[in-house]
């Protein structure tokens, strides 16, 4: 080879490695958690956050202040990667997955201080994430997972959030109601519960509807608001005067054309109308426009009509009332419909609600969430949804661990327990990962306005002595004792998802120590 350097990076791009490339992708994932840490458990904090075009989310979830922030950093990225994997596959737990993780790199990075391998530590924290699912099998609860035990769940995972003035008391009973009315043989139907949300009125106004709830009005103020037992039609059809493709123009000489003209258009309208009338539907919703004049025919003959539906819209009324959607005026027979107990229209403040209700076909139902404001309602709607989720995985796994920091104080201490066992310097990684879990009962006092210091000191004998010892806090009550006399339990799954994310973003992050970045 000759004089010529050789250049497989372009002139652009940018490239840190070694020490300097673990430091800053280790700063970045600490920040990250950082961020997060004080929104954790019932006294947590909320966030606001504000986008460029001025939004504004008021939150206290995980995921989303996570997901809201504008992170550039792909180190820091990842422990976002980290909570909404979380989010995905269980739908809570997110900020403590963020935390673990977050604590993972920070330990690790005084191991690398200390002259321990990455390798090492990554091998010592596989062995301690493996230490940690056991703790948590053993620590699962034998009790058989009751409704009592789902409202626990429930409660636990919406403490702390906006709940506003609800208590959360009558939102859990609302989510483990929804969750037992889409249960059968087959577990949870999960995606047969849908949230509508609806601004005006108390978040104590929320309730569950026993069907479907659609943001849809009438089309016409002369149709009745409310249909019960209703036979309900689907159609694809728009409803009107049929116009060619072509634009045709007529020549029109004489005062009787015209309205032989317009008796043609007339009578067509009368027609639509009356197969429609015909038919025997109570209820029609159309994905295509019904012109006012059909709509007034409609009205005229007591049918309920609602049209250019969204084809989702129109899905979701098939699979709860078993209607078929028809193509055609001729087609539009009884033989196609469906049928609901009952259908009604609610007006509210801005806009109104169509209730498909006790329909033929599916059992879905629908959490109907109220609130003052639209920042109130999307709060709510957030830890609504959680609770959905994290009731939903109790119900189906039928695991259920103590919350308020017990699990993870178990975790630490069945890890140091083992860590005796394990040679060479892995041992210092596999205790590291145990004090990175203390994080979680750690910040739960700090949010609770304890010393963590002596809280965790306080934990780690009450649990040598019990076994089950967490940090309940409530309103201005603090007490170590048995959260699951409490009620304050998390589903198992939220734990072991948490333990198995950080650990593998940590892992994959510590590994790194090269960073080419191109421009
Ligand atoms: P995450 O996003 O991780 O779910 P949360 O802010 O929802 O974060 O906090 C969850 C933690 O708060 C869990 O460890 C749970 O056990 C704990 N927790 C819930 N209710 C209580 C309570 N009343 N006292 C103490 N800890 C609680
Ligand atoms: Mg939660």
């Amino acid at each position: 080879m000759g004089g010529q350097p050789l250049f497989i990076l372009s002139e652009d791009s940018e490239r840190t490695s070694g020490k300097d490339a673990q430091q800053s992708n280790i700063t970045a994932g600490k920040a990250i958690s950082e961020a997060v840490r004080t929104t954790l458990g019932p006294r947590g904090m909320d966030k606001m956050l504000v986008s460029d075009s001025g939004d504004v989310v008021i939150t206290n979830d995980g995921a989303t202040i996570l997901n809201e922030m504008d992170i550039e950093h792909p180190a820091a990225e990842m422990i976002v990667d980290v909570a909404q994997t979380q989010e995905d596959e269980i739908g809570d737990g997110t900020t403590t997955a963020a935390i673990i993780a977050g604590q993972l790199l920070a330990q690790a990075e005084s191991l690398f201080e200390d002259d321990v391998h990455a390798t090492t530590v990554v091998e010592g924290y596989h062995e301690a994430a493996a230490l940690a699912h056991e703790a948590i099998d053993e620590m699962t609860l034998d009790d058989e997972v009751d409704e009592g035990l789902l409202r626990s769940v429930a409660e636990s995972s919406m403490t702390g959030k906006g709940t506003g003035g609800v208590t959360a008391d009558s939102l859990a009973e609302t989510v483990v109601e929804a969750v037992s009315q889409v249960s059968g043989e087959e577990g949870v139907e999960r995606d047969n519960i849908t949230l509508q949300t609806q601004v005006g009125g108390s978040s104590g106004e929320t309730e569950l509807i026993q069907g479907i709830a659609l943001d849809e009005e009438p089309v016409h103020d002369g149709m009745p608001d409310a249909v019960e037992d209703a036979d309900i039609g689907l159609l694809d059809v728009e409803l009107g005067v049929k116009t060619g493709d072509v634009d045709a123009e007529y020549s029109i000489d004489s005062i009787d054309q015209l309205n032989a003209a317009m008796d043609a258009e007339e009578s067509e309208l009368k027609e639509t109308a009356e197969a429609i009338v015909d038919s025997g539907v109570d209820v029609l919703f159309n994905s295509e426009d019904i012109d006012d004049r059909v709509a007034s025919m409609l009205a005229n003959e007591g049918v309920l009509a609602f049209d250019s539906l969204s084809s989702s819209d129109i899905r979701g009324i098939a699979s709860a009332t078993g209607a078929r959607r028809v193509g055609a005026l001729e087609d539009f027979e009884s033989e196609e419909f469906g049928h609901a107990e009952s259908i009604r229209t609610e007006h509210f403040a801005e806009d109104s609600l169509v209730f498909i209700e006790g329909g033929a076909a599916a059992e879905s139902v629908t959490v109907l969430v109220r609130g003052g404001t639209e920042h109130v309602v999307n709060e709510l709607e957030r830890a609504i949804r959680d609770a959905l989720d994290v009731v939903s995985s109790a119900a189906d796994t039928g695991n259920v661990v103590p919350g308020a920091g017990a699990t993870e104080i178990a975790m630490a201490a069945h890890i140091r327990a083992e860590a005796a066992g394990v040679s060479g310097r892995k041992q210092l990684a596999v205790e590291a990962f145990a004090d990175a879990l203390d994080t979680v009962p750690r910040t739960l006092a700090e949010n609770g306005g304890l010393d963590a210091i002596d809280s965790l000191v306080e934990l780690r004998g009450e649990h040598d002595d019990s076994g089950r010892a967490g940090l309940i806090i409530d309103g201005q009550f603090r007490e170590i004792g048995d959260p699951v006399e409490h009620g304050v339990v998390d589903p198992a799954a939220v734990k072991h998802e948490a333990i198995e994310s950080a650990t593998e973003a940590a892992t994959m992050i510590a590994r790194i120590d090269d960073v080419i970045a191109a421009e």
